[in-house]
């Protein structure tokens, strides 16, 4: 701007200066034509007063002129246009003057002049004549031609234009400093401002910048109001992509990515950047490009489920969506592995469960066909078959308790309402319910340790270790002991089982929780266990935050713990 503008006002400057150099050369000319015309007059007016009628037109022609220099020309004219003499030329031989404009019009008014251009002097003359009596004195001079004038004034002009630039440029420099130092200042606030140094402009101190200094800070208000909303916007649906479990990936029309989150780089098997990468190329896998091509041709969703290794066998739910607009598709994947192994267990536990109750239900139905077609006779192999019966029945009724219970269990997924359960209190209930069956085998029920309360209800854990001194009593030996600790460990409370038993081997430690799982199913089935004690046990534990430690030595015994925590 400012290198505009001195280039303006030198422009301008030049301008003015060319302007005024053409007036000044108009005056000048007008000034020496009125010069010449005096002079002309005044001479004229001499000659004719010291008239001498002696001498002849010609002579005072020639003689006048010769004194007056100049290069003037004196010639005399009869009124009839006859030249009488001439300073010049030999007045015998020139034509007819009556015809020259100035002769004319000093024949008609007394006066005329004129300027007209010689050919043979190639320049411009002044002709002035005037009537005197019958006679008309012509002078003429030779004028200076414009060239003339026009080097005369040129190397003042030249010198005043240097200068008036000189002057305009150190002028024009000053103003345009002092003009521009606001907006100097203003832009040095307002990069500061871009910059984060600033949050407003501050008001200036002229006065013409206050509007563009408000309309500045109410601009960059507005500015910083839209860009943090947009932020905000913007992190809010980046949290949610970045931090939502399920995959997601979008897909320009080409199905190159547009944005992908690091689930779905996770359950892909992908590295984390591949904005702007072929997903073609990513994922060779046939189904997913097949359902690709089809959902954005077809422009509806697909649903597909897909079977991948990687560090273990993974089953994906892929949602695939046309996006209409850019013609892409957004895939959103889903890890449904733990589905698909909560459908697997649902299934083997149903097929378990009829196996279960046919084999008791097929054994008692074979007691009663023996009974009811008579082949049973006395009283003693009547009663033998009833308590057989007797028992497969209270063994199907502990198996349907057992599985409503789990049932029960599997809804009850995050326990509200808790009460505070000591447990101690609890293992001296438990005790006294199966001392008496222990007994049966000469074994002993200790329990020792401190009242320590944890939050729970009270059933499930009365269930829980009714559980597990059921299984001390049931693979102990005879004569042997079950030893119940109450207490705290390491900031936890504790309730640990220990039995003198047979033990379970090291190979079946980490499934004996597993529903209807036992080491010896014959030895179980004696017993009357159902193979889901353990299963509640771990179900039971695993709602209040509950970890079970096993320690078992084959013919020596087996110790469990549960450690629970607190109730504060
Ligand atoms: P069950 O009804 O067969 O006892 P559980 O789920 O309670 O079913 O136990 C699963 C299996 O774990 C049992 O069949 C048994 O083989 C083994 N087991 C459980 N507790 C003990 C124990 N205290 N000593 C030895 N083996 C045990």
């Amino acid at each position: 701007m400012r290198k505009r503008i001195i280039l303006f006002c030198t422009v301008l400057t030049f301008a003015a200066l060319a302007i005024s150099g053409a007036i000044a050369l108009f005056a000048v000319e007008q000034r020496y034509l009125k010069e010449a015309r005096s002079f002309l007059i005044g001479s004229m007016e001499a000659v004719m007063s010291s008239g001498d009628s002696a001498v002849s037109f010609d002579t005072i022609a020639r003689e006048k002129a010769g004194a007056l220099k100049n290069g003037v020309r004196i010639t005399f004219i009869d009124l009839d246009g006859v030249v009488l003499g001439d300073s010049e030329a030999d007045y015998r031989t020139m034509p007819d003057h009556a015809g020259r404009a100035e002769v004319a019009e000093a024949l008609r008014t007394g006066f005329g002049e004129e300027i007209r251009h010689s050919d043979t002097v190639g320049v411009d003359l002044l002709y002035v004549a005037k009537k005197y009596g019958d006679v008309i004195a012509r002078f003429a001079m030779p004028l200076k031609n414009e060239q003339i004038f026009a080097a005369d004034i040129l190397p003042s002009i030249i010198i005043a234009s240097i200068l008036s630039l000189i002057a305009a440029v150190i002028a024009v420099n000053l103003l345009m400093k002092r003009i521009l130092k606001p907006f100097y200042e203003l832009q040095k606030v307002l990069s500061e401002v871009l910059g984060g140094k600033r949050t407003k402009i501050p008001e200036s101190e002229y006065a013409e910048l206050s509007p563009v200094v408000e309309g500045l800070n109410e601009m960059t208000g507005r500015i910083d109001t839209y860009v943090k909303s947009i932020r905000q916007q913007t992190e809010k649906i980046d949290n949610i992509i970045r931090y939502m479990q399920e995959g997601m990936i979008l897909l320009d029309e080409d199905l190159h990515v547009l944005l992908s989150n690091e689930a779905a780089h996770e359950l892909f098997g992908l590295e984390s950047d591949l904005n702007g990468k072929n997903f073609l190329h990513l994922v060779r896998n046939k189904e997913v490009i097949s359902s690709l091509h089809a959902a954005v041709r077809e422009q509806k969703p697909i649903v597909l489920d897909l079977k991948k290794k990687l560090s273990e066998m993974r089953y994906l739910r892929i949602f695939i969506s046309p996006v209409q607009k850019s013609a892409g598709a957004i895939m959103l994947v889903s890890d449904i592995t733990e589905l698909k192994r909560a459908e697997n267990v649902r299934r083997e536990f149903t097929a378990n469960v009829s196996h279960e109750l046919k084999t008791p239900l097929t054994t008692i139905k074979g007691f009663a066909e023996l009974m009811s077609e008579g082949m049973v006779k006395d009283e003693r192999s009547i009663n033998k078959y009833a308590m057989l019966i007797r028992f497969e029945v209270e063994r199907l009724i502990n198996l349907i308790n057992d599985i409503l219970r789990i049932a029960e269990l599997e809804e009850t997924s995050i326990p509200v309402n808790l009460e505070e359960v000591d447990l101690k209190e609890v293992a001296e209930d438990v005790r006294s319910l199966l001392t008496e069956e222990a007994s049966k085998r000469g074994i002993r029920i200790k329990l020792q340790g401190e009242s320590v309360k944890i939050s729970a209800f009270r059933d499930s854990i009365k269930q829980l270790i009714l559980n597990l001194v059921d299984n001390a009593i049931k693979y102990n030996r005879d004569k042997g002991t079950v030893d119940i600790t109450v207490g705290r460990k390491g900031g936890k409370a504790f309730i640990a089982v220990e039995d003198t038993g047979i033990g379970i081997p090291k190979e079946h430690q980490q499934r004996i929780f597993e529903r209807f799982y036992r080491v010896d199913k014959a030895r179980s089935k004696k017993t009357g266990g159902t193979g889901l004690g353990l299963s509640i046990v771990k179900h039971i534990a695993g709602l209040y935050k509950g970890e079970i430690k096993l320690t078992s030595e084959i013919e020596e015994g087996t110790k469990f713990t549960i450690l629970f925590p607190i109730a504060h």
